[in-house]
């Protein structure tokens, strides 16, 4: 029984986050470890609700309730279960995910405080760590099936750890010189440290999943090869193909760049100040450097990537920041008549890297990245601008008279993604991109070819850990059922699952 009253005798808590003019010193995460007497605390406020509306917010579908209050009775071996029953991966959820399961936890209806779910969740995979290490499951007797997956993303790496723990041989395919697709290079250190990616790797490796990096398939191996050495092919390739403004006057300048760009230069300076202490300048492979140090900073943009771009200027010492963003400044509350609970509320995300400095500028369009005369970006002229949808499309109108220019010698566009990139892959595997630059599937996980699956941000567009996660794990269990497998593995989602919505 979980205790009736622990949310009316606790208020939320979160653990304090570290102080700004120490963390950005460094890379190290922003939050230290909870301590067990506050998340303990935090969990007692779980009321064990009879429908945990808790559960539909999350597309892994993670027992919340159980396992709060596993921890809430200091169960922490049962809750490491528990949590891993649903979740391959739940240091990375724990840390990164934006927790559609706080959005939709009854203790939030009318604005009260939700469950602190995704603390919990961080605490119990650190203490499966703590408590004797992610040890490997015992896997069973070979199937003599073999599976390639292609791209070492959460989707393919939850994907090969389920099938290899069914007894199938799992090869994973990764152009990148190092496993975890955008965990490794993508997504910075200050918000995961990468020996939480390293440490579930081990553990893969040792349940018997193979891993072959620096072969990008399609290319260093052929999709023809790879059908005729496995027996079925999963991929899970992302959805890398950043969006571009190429219309814009000056984009051709030098200092105008993908985010991507910038962030895979950074977390690469990390990786290797890790491995020999020796700290760089971030440059592109060309040798440009393309470091925010002294520099005045422009990020275009308002989601997960931007907010990772103002954090890593501020750590490599930017002069100043600007982050930019099309849309006026969303409510601080949900705005219960657009998005009622248990929806995804739009509503103004402060990410820990907002309150490490910068100016965020809202109803703002580019209208020039205005040369210094050298083919150097000095600044971004821009526009107040009013956004409207008319018949499904995006309509801007620039306010007349209310350009300004803003300094700026690097220029970041962390505008979106349009899908999966087009690569030789694509159609050796006889597969296309459809509109939304994203790869169909059939009920089955398969793409229009036999045996060719397809799960994560390849399938689904840019979207979010968790749900490359439960992709990963759903085209696991088909791959499974289409091998004979024994059993049924579990499938979290199916391809037409779509995250809660009001419409
Ligand atoms: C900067 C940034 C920050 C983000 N922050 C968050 C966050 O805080 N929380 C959150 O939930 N989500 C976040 N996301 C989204 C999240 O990272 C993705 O949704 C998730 O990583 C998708 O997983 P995936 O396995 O489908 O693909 P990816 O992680 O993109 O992995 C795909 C892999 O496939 C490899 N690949 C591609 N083609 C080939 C080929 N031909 N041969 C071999 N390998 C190939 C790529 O190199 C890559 O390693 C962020 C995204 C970005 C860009
Ligand atoms: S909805 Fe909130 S209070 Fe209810 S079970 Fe889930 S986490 Fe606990």
């Amino acid at each position: 029984m979980p205790d009736p009253n622990g949310f009316l005798r606790y208020n939320r808590r979160l653990p304090a986050r570290r102080p700004v003019p120490v963390r950005i010193t460094d890379w190290r995460e922003v939050y230290p470890p909870a301590g067990e007497w506050l998340i303990r605390e935090q969990a007692t406020r779980c009321m064990d609700c009879g429908i945990p509306f808790c559960h539909d917010g999350c597309p892994l579908g993670n027992r919340i309730p159980d396992w709060n209050d596993l921890v809430r009775t200091g169960n922490w071996d049962a809750a490491v279960e528990s949590l891993h029953a649903t979740n391959n991966f739940p240091e990375f959820t724990g840390r990164l995910c934006p927790a559609p399961c706080e959005a939709a936890c009854v203790l939030g209806i009318g604005g009260g405080q939700s469950v602190t779910i995704k603390q919990v969740e961080v605490e119990i995979a650190d203490a499966a760590v703590a408590r004797g290490g992610l040890r490997p499951r015992p896997v069973p007797a070979p199937t003599g099936r073999s599976v390639a997956v292609v791209g070492s993303g959460p989707a393919g790496l939850a994907a090969a750890q389920q099938l290899a723990r069914a007894g199938h041989a799992v090869t994973v395919y990764e152009r990148d010189d190092a496993l975890g697709g955008l965990l490794r290079y993508g997504i910075p250190d200050f918000k995961l440290e990468k020996q939480h990616i390293d440490r579930r790797l081990a553990q893969l490796a040792a349940e018997g999943v193979q891993f072959r990096t620096g072969v990008t398939v399609g290319v260093d191996v052929t999709a023809e090869q790879l059908r005729a050495e496995h027996d079925a092919v999963l991929l899970a390739c992302g959805a890398l193909q950043g969006r571009d403004t190429l219309e814009t006057p000056g984009r051709p300048l030098r200092g105008v760049h993908q985010a991507m760009t910038h962030l895979v230069a950074a977390n690469r300076v990390v990786a290797a100040a890790a491995a020999d202490g020796r700290p760089a300048l971030a440059v592109l492979p060309d040798g440009t450097p393309i470091d925010a140090a002294g520099r005045h900073v422009v990020i275009i943009g308002g989601g997960d990537t931007a907010a990772d771009c103002l954090g890593v200027a501020h750590r490599q010492g930017a002069a100043g920041v600007h982050q930019l963003d099309l849309y006026p400044e969303p409510p601080h509350d949900r705005d219960a008549a657009r998005d009622p609970w248990p929806t995804w509320p739009w509503v103004l995300r402060n990410y820990p890297a907002h309150e490490e400095g910068g100016d965020r500028v809202f109803a703002v369009a580019v209208q020039e990245f205005v040369d210094d005369g050298t083919g150097q970006v000095r600044a971004v002229r821009i526009a107040e601008v009013t956004v409207e949808k008319r018949d499904g499309r995006r309509s801007v109108t620039v306010l007349p008279g209310s350009e300004r220019e803003l300094p700026a010698d690097l220029v970041l566009l962390a505008i979106g993604f349009e899908g999966t990139e087009e690569q030789p892959l694509l159609a050796q595997f006889g597969v296309t991109r459809n509109a939304r630059g994203a790869v169909d599937t059939r009920p089955d996980w398969q793409t229009g070819a036999d045996g060719v699956f397809v799960a994560g941000d390849m399938h689904r567009g840019a979207s979010l850990i968790v749900w490359a996660i439960a992709e990963g794990r759903a085209a696991a269990a088909a791959i499974h059922a289409y091998l004979d497998g024994v059993g049924t593995l579990p499938a979290p989602v199916d391809p037409a699952r779509q995250p809660l919505a009001a419409r």
